[in-house]
């Protein structure tokens, strides 16, 4: 059996060692400042200028709209807060979904605190948005709507281009995280109606601290954007700080590659994900959460009745899965996005997410069934002997 069995993937994925070729050179002998005018520094701009073109090209932007962030995170603390900041005087009224990843839900929460109202919308049990509630949910003073494109537990895919179209119909800015989305599917951000996107590297085999925000600058939904963090007036003011120019390549690579071999990877990687998820819903007291065909191919979340997710964890050895539930700073609470869609905590705690990436094959899946059988079974039957021992039988 292999050491490890990553089935980790929307977590973060591992670096693809031709990303990693790409950035060397930037991580040893071309270390020059991207902004220093002498020939050194000239040979890392250019770099930079191509990562962006190669950035840009994925998801079908001018190289002009994109701001090199260093995570998702960023990208999307940028997107929320400046827009808040630059269109407070319009309104202060932001719409967003309650089963978006906490980079956005925090970040408005933030804002509530300095005087913004947010709408969460609520999901279907499937995890989907229903286009009627989201269109009343936008009032003349909302500002921004924002809603992820896949997400990171259930991999549901929400109706962007509609939703996008129900902003616009009311003069109203669409952002969406496409974090899990960016490199797995094909996305043109001018055919989607996206005004801006937040992504992340290390989602698509490239390396960690390094993400990037998509901002609209073509009319009709030209984005301004406040600064959150100031200085030296890098990626056009809105972010300063010298360019993390390997991080910035291996970015730019990873673009290249998920381009080159999206539908490819997509194929495989999908006829794995429901080869698993078949074997797996065979299993007694077994179900899918969130939808079954608007999701993305990687992903099952699955919840195994009367088996604790962290014991399955702990069973699976060396299988590296996540279970149903988030760590905030004091306790292990139920996974805010299973609550949303309808889990009780009990199926909460007992849901895995398995995500499969670029590198899984057929050999680990096959592992990963016999596996996980073995241990829910006997975890079900542990829990069985000691309810009739507590029963006295
Ligand atoms: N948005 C989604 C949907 C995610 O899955 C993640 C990471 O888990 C993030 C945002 C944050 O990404 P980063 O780690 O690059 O800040």
């Amino acid at each position: 059996m292999p050491k490890i069995i990553y089935l980790d993937n929307n977590a973060t994925t591992k670096l693809d060692p031709r990303v990693l070729e790409a950035m060397m050179p930037f991580l040893t002998e071309s270390y020059a400042n991207a902004a220093s005018t002498h020939l050194f520094g000239v040979k890392t701009h250019e770099a930079v200028k191509n990562a962006r073109a190669q950035v840009a090209n994925l998801i079908g932007c001018e190289t002009s709209e994109i701001i090199f962030t260093s995570s998702a995170t960023e990208a999307i603390n940028l997107a929320i807060k400046g827009v808040a900041e630059t269109y407070k005087d319009k309104g202060k009224h932001i719409v967003t979904v309650a089963t978006e990843h906490p980079a956005v839900l925090d970040t408005c929460r933030y804002l509530e605190g300095k005087g913004f109202e947010i709408t969460y919308l609520p999901v279907q049990s499937d995890g989907l948005l229903d286009l009627d509630v989201v269109r009343a949910s936008v009032r003349e003073d909302t500002i921004l709507v924002s809603v992820m494109l896949v997400n990171n537990e259930i991999g549901v895919l929400q109706p962007i281009k509609e939703i996008a179209e129900i902003a616009h119909s009311r003069g109203t800015f669409f952002m969406t995280d496409g974090t899990q989305a960016v490199g797995k599917i094909p996305i043109n951000v001018s055919e989607l109606g996206i005004d801006l996107m937040s992504f992340s590297g290390h989602k698509f085999y490239g390396p960690k601290g390094i993400g990037a925000l998509y901002v609209r600058c073509k009319r009709p939904n030209k984005v301004k954007l406040n600064p959150i963090i100031h200085g030296g007036g890098h990626e056009k003011g809105l972010r300063s700080g010298t360019l993390n120019v390997p991080g910035i390549v291996g970015l730019g690579k990873a673009a290249e590659i998920a381009k080159q071999e999206m539908a490819s990877g997509a194929k495989r990687i999908g006829e794995l994900r429901n080869y698993l998820e078949t074997e797996l819903l065979k299993i007694e007291h077994t179900f899918l959460n969130g939808h079954p065909t608007k999701r993305l191919y990687n992903v099952s979340n699955i919840c195994l009745k009367g088996a604790d997710a962290d014991a399955i964890m702990v069973g699976l050895k060396g299988i590296m899965v996540s279970n149903g539930s988030a760590c905030s700073s004091t306790k292990i609470e139920p996974s805010h996005v299973l609550k949303a869609v309808g889990r009780s905590d009990e199926e909460a705690y007992s849901s895995i997410r398995f995500s499969l990436g670029r590198f899984n094959t057929k050999i680990e899946i096959d592992i990963v069934i016999q596996e996980t059988k073995k241990v829910v079974e006997s975890l079900r039957l542990l829990d069985m002997y000691s309810t009739l021992r507590v029963q006295g039988k």
